[in-house]
């Protein structure tokens, strides 16, 4: 075991932060600007950026799922300019859903969906709506149930269940209505209709977020490889290939933390403060001292579900206009397809290819993840044809990104297990603050992770702020609302209408 050099017996907090994703990077970006310098510890050997950041094969570049940056946050906002001073583009959006051989535009606008649909789905939809308003299923316990109550069974069968269980892995009716209801929550198909056929072009209440989104030149991953050159010129260490090995406290105070290079080097860190954005359980369980039986039984209660990108790489400048294609065909394992020639055109280096990210929702170690790389990429060309995207011959290469636990698992047991552990940590330990997406175990897009560690860093300094109150579900919103940015995560929620 090596000793890493304590940097002050003064007084000066030592922080260590745990993960260099959006959330570990911010908490030290904010702690920086303060004049305290910290040390980041990342388990990869080389990405930054976490589930943000950007993968490259050959020059095409391509994200872990399109990461749009959006929010209501002023100081997220602020920090991402400061950070991206030239290269933050401003980007139209176009996504689509993709059913029965049609593309239907997402956000779902009632002309374009009744078109398609054509008037016997269309005598079903609305058939099978004035059905659930008459008749609703007075239980309403699960995903399925609480749809259906909503939008009608027909409804609900093309625009919510394919892909909701691609994504989870489950049928609907083994989701909770609750989390339903989160996701999906202030909208009817009567709004939506509403919306969609009485807001004038121009209108504040269907404003930017729906339209556009900025988007760093070349992905989301730089504007945290250029966090990270920030921090180490101002100064700060950034360890990768460092996993954490061991949090280590006395007497409820911090003391440090180990960290396993990928030779299998332990090094010690000695710390007051620890920022943490590795999962919650996993932070849990490497205590030193261990926790009580019962958080420790809390940590192992958390599920996930991972996630794998197969890019590929296809001849043809122009294939589809979309930034992202949603898949509701049961037919075909992906789930989502992007084009990220769309998001941003210095993605690809060649300007007559295409890079596709196909997305594939699965559990780590099971099915599609052990399939080997040329399995799936070639999985990927033949789904791509089936769909009447691209034809197979025309994909030149390709390669396969997995991310584990790509989204915490929201199921009967995770809250009380996360309450268990939070409660135990905010009056035994509270130097170590759990902040980020697995960090808290919550559904948090980039912004939010970020706010947690904003606050994290501040609570560093002297003051007194929860960074468990920063709340995203209540921010979930289906549209802009007079000028009032709202959220659209459809990212990972199912296709609404
Ligand atoms: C498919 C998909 C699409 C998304 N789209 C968007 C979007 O459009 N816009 C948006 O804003 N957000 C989006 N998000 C969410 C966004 O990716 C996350 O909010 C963000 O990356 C979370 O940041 P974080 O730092 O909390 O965690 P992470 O990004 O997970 O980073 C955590 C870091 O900790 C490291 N780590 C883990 N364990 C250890 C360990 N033991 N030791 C050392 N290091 C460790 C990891 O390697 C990682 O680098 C999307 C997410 C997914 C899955």
């Amino acid at each position: 075991m090596t000793q890493g050099s304590s940097r002050s017996g003064d007084g000066t907090p030592e922080v260590v932060v745990l993960g260099a994703g959006p959330a570990g990077l911010t908490a030290s970006y904010e702690l920086s600007r303060q004049g305290v310098r910290t040390t980041v510890v990342e388990k990869s050997p080389h990405a930054i950026g976490g589930i943000s950041q950007t993968a490259s094969y050959k020059g095409f570049k391509f994200d872990i799922g399109g990461h749009r940056f959006f929010t209501k946050i002023p100081e997220v906002n602020q920090i991402w300019h400061e950070i991206l001073t030239t290269d933050f583009l401003k980007r139209p959006r176009l996504s689509r859903i993709y059913y029965k051989n049609k593309f239907f535009h997402y956000p779902l606008k009632p002309v374009d969906a009744l078109r398609k649909m054509g008037v016997s789905d269309t005598m079903q939809v609305l058939g099978s709506y004035a059905w659930a308003k008459m008749f609703p299923s007075k239980e309403e316990v699960n995903f399925e149930q609480w749809v259906s109550n909503r939008f009608g069974k027909k409804l609900y069968s093309m625009f919510f269940k394919t892909y909701t269980e691609k994504v989870w892995g489950m049928p609907c009716t083994e989701l909770g209505a609750d989390w339903a209801a989160q996701r999906i929550k202030n909208l009817s198909l009567g709004t939506a209709i509403k919306k969609a056929l009485f807001s004038k072009k121009g209108d504040a209440t269907v404003t930017t977020l729906i339209d556009e989104f900025e988007y760093p030149r070349f992905g989301p991953g730089q504007m945290w490889e250029t966090c990270r050159d920030i921090l180490v010129e101002r100064g700060h260490d950034v360890l990768m290939g460092r996993a954490v090995e061991t949090i280590h406290h006395r007497d409820g105070k911090i003391t440090g933390v180990s960290v396993k290079d990928v030779d299998g080097r332990v090094e010690h860190l000695p710390a007051t403060h620890v920022i943490s954005s590795i999962p919650l359980g996993e932070a849990l369980r490497r205590l030193d001292p261990k926790p009580p039986a019962d958080v420790l039984a809390a940590a192992d209660k958390l599920r996930y579900r991972d996630f794998l990108t197969v890019s590929l790489v296809l001849t043809g400048e122009d294939l589809f206009p979309d930034n992202w294609i949603y898949v509701h065909s049961p037919d075909v394992h992906l789930g989502r397809i992007q084009n990220f020639k769309n998001w941003s055109p210095d993605m690809v280096p060649d300007r007559s290819k295409t890079c596709l990210g196909l997305e594939y929702f699965v559990f780590e170690g099971q099915g599609l993840w052990a399939e080997p790389d040329d399995k799936l990429v070639e999985l990927g060309g033949v789904e791509l044809e089936q769909l009447g995207l691209a034809s197979r011959r025309d994909v030149e290469d390709g390669t396969v990104v997995r991310m584990e636990k790509a989204y915490p698992v929201y199921d009967g047991v995770f809250q009380a297990a996360v309450d268990t552990m939070r409660s135990w940590l905010t009056a035994n330990l509270p130097d170590l603050q759990q902040v980020g997406r697995n960090g808290q175990h919550r559904y948090n897009n980039q912004d939010h992770s970020m706010l947690t560690a904003l606050y994290a860093a501040r609570n560093v300094l002297g003051e007194n702020l929860d960074v468990w109150q920063v709340n995203t579900e209540s921010e979930y919103h289906e549209t802009m609302d007079r000028g009032q940015p709202r959220r659209v995560d459809e990212t990972k929620q199912p296709a609404t209408v």
